[in-house]
């Protein structure tokens, strides 16, 4: 079985932002040279999410204003954990758009189904952060 790893590095200017990172999943995919297994991709941060779904504005806005009214960002001293921090939105935004997803390798390529996207949701960035990216198969 091959194994194969690499990390890619987000930087977003703004707080909150919804990234297709699919292109770099499919570089790395082929990088690992693996046609035939599963791959693992996961934000490395508590305050960012990797997850599945429609690459469509309108529906990021959409993800956006409810995880908005889910977890408000203000007023910042509404959270118990922001003593010292302002992130506590963040946490709970991540938690509910989750941590990483698994796709399926066939042939050497990402077995998605119809208008599956791999996205990378920042809900507090201005840093760097990294997203895993692992691949195992044959
Ligand atoms: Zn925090």
């Amino acid at each position: 079985m091959k194994s194969y790893r690499k990390e890619l590095w987000v930087n977003v200017p703004s707080r909150r932002a919804f990234i297709n990172i699919t292109p770099q999943v499919e570089e790395s995919l082929r990088e690992s040279n693996i046609k035939e297994g599963i791959a693992l991709v996961n934000a490395m941060h508590i305050t960012a999410s990797v997850f599945i779904n429609d690459d469509e504005s309108g529906l990021h806005s959409d993800f956006d204003k409810w995880l908005e009214k889910l977890a408000p960002h203000e007023p910042v001293s509404h959270y118990r954990h922001n003593n010292g921090e302002d992130n506590a939105d963040a946490h709970l935004k991540r938690q509910i758009m989750g941590r990483e997803v698994v796709v399926a390798v066939t042939n050497g390529k990402l077995d998605f189904g119809p208008w599956e996207q791999i996205f990378y949701g920042e809900f507090d960035g201005r840093r760097k952060k990294r997203v895993l990216v692992k691949i195992i198969g044959e």
